[in-house]
């Protein structure tokens, strides 16, 4: 493989071997639970660890291989690993960085089942978490304590849309010796590689841009070599959040059309997010960058553009949020993001919900915020369908 192929070209020759598949174009699904060794010596090597080679695909999978090197590629790390879902990837990045009585970081903003697996891990384990605006590095370190392992970051925030200097954290971090571990799944690596930036590991839930037509759950990790080594032996091997080889070739298949699927999303969600920020029913619009100059200068520093993901509050309460949701036609009512179609979700009482209102609305997230993820239909036909929709409220 030509190492300074651009970041488009690897999304769909990244990391790919198909000399080993009878040069089968696509990548050959291997549908095995397990492989078959030609004597007991080999077997007993492979167990050894001595020869190279698969085992029982819950320890690798040659499909799933292809994708773990596809991510690393493109996001410029050594080793990365494939998970069942993007929960089963965070829960083993952060108990693989923690031991009981420890603390973590995080970003003020958080996916809501991360932030329940916190609430997890503090009540059965006592590893406290605090929240950070990060934005400042004075800010940043006074949250650092003697027992702070790791720093954990959603950037831009789900679903605010703040975004954090992720160069800035990784300076913190690197002075207190501790990691930085990034939620990328809202960016994937053709807006944002963290690892560039000096962090330290990244992760998604693959569910989302990724896949990018809503029919898999998965998870993916990206890190140093041994670090992503020891996941395998310890969280992956014996907790078994593994992904099907099935999941993985949907997955290879989708990020062979990831950057062309990106532009789209981006450019349809900032012409949307302009003309709700000029509708008279409309309060305030999150978009990564508007209306902030501090803001906008992050974007442009580590973004290659702004993504999908808009949020944004109506004039009025839950209830004129959720007719609004009611009216619409063409978007769907639904959680997750970054698919064809585009969906609308009301987070204070969807995908935010498990967090206490009082800790929610420190989040920003109020009951007038309606959270959209603009797919792939005309421009044209989302703003028909959204401003039909808030005529009639
Ligand atoms: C969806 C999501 C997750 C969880 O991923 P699953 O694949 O649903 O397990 C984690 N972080 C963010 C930012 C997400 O949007």
């Amino acid at each position: 493989m030509n190492k300074n192929q651009r970041i488009e070209s690897e999304m769909i020759h990244g990391g790919d071997a198909p000399d080993h598949h009878f040069g089968s174009l696509a990548t050959p699904i291997y549908q095995t639970s397990t492989f078959s060794f030609e004597t007991a010596g080999q077997g007993e090597r492979r167990f050894a660890g001595e020869e190279n080679g698969y085992v029982y695909s819950r320890l690798g999978n040659p499909t799933v291989t292809v994708l773990e090197q596809r991510i690393a590629t493109l996001e410029k790390g050594e080793k990365g690993l494939a998970f069942s879902s993007g929960m089963a990837a965070v829960s083993a990045v952060l108990t693989s960085l923690t031991k009981k009585e420890d603390h973590i970081i995080c970003s003020n903003g958080l996916y809501g089942c991360t932030f329940g697996l916190l609430k997890m891990l503090e009540e059965k384990y006592s590893i406290t978490h605090s929240f950070s605006h990060m934005e400042s590095e004075e800010k940043l370190r006074s949250c650092i304590q003697e027992n702070t392992t790791c720093i954990f970051v959603e950037t831009p925030i789900n679903p605010t849309m703040k975004v954090i200097d992720l160069s800035m954290v990784a300076r913190v971090a690197k002075d207190a010796g501790i990691k930085v571990v990034v939620d990328n799944t809202f960016c994937s690596p053709y807006l944002q590689r963290p690892l560039e930036l000096g962090c330290d590991i990244v992760l998604h839930s693959a569910t989302k841009y990724i896949s990018g037509h809503g029919d898999v759950v998965a998870g993916l990790v990206v890190g140093k070599e041994d670090y992503v080594q020891s996941l395998v032996k310890h969280e992956q091997k014996d907790m078994g959040g593994v992904l099907a080889p099935f999941d993985a070739w949907l997955l290879l298949r989708g990020l062979k059309t990831l950057h062309v699927r990106l532009d789209r999303h981006s450019s349809n969600a900032r012409e949307i997010a302009e003309r709700l920020q000029a509708h008279p029913k409309v309060k305030r619009v999150f978009y990564p960058g508007m209306d902030s100059p501090s803001q906008n200068a992050i974007v442009e520093k580590q973004m290659a553009n702004t993504g999908g993901v808009i949020s944004f509050e109506m004039k009025g309460s839950k209830q004129t949020a959720q007719h609004f949701m009611d009216q619409l036609s063409l978007i769907k009512i639904a959680v997750s993001l970054g698919d064809a179609e585009t969906l609308v979700q009301h987070p204070a009482t969807m995908t935010h919900a498990v967090i206490p209102e009082q800790e929610r609305r420190r989040m920003g997230i109020s009951d007038e915020l309606i959270r959209l993820s603009i797919g792939l239909e005309s421009v044209e036909d989302l703003w028909d369908d959204i401003s039909q929709a808030l005529h009639q409220i």
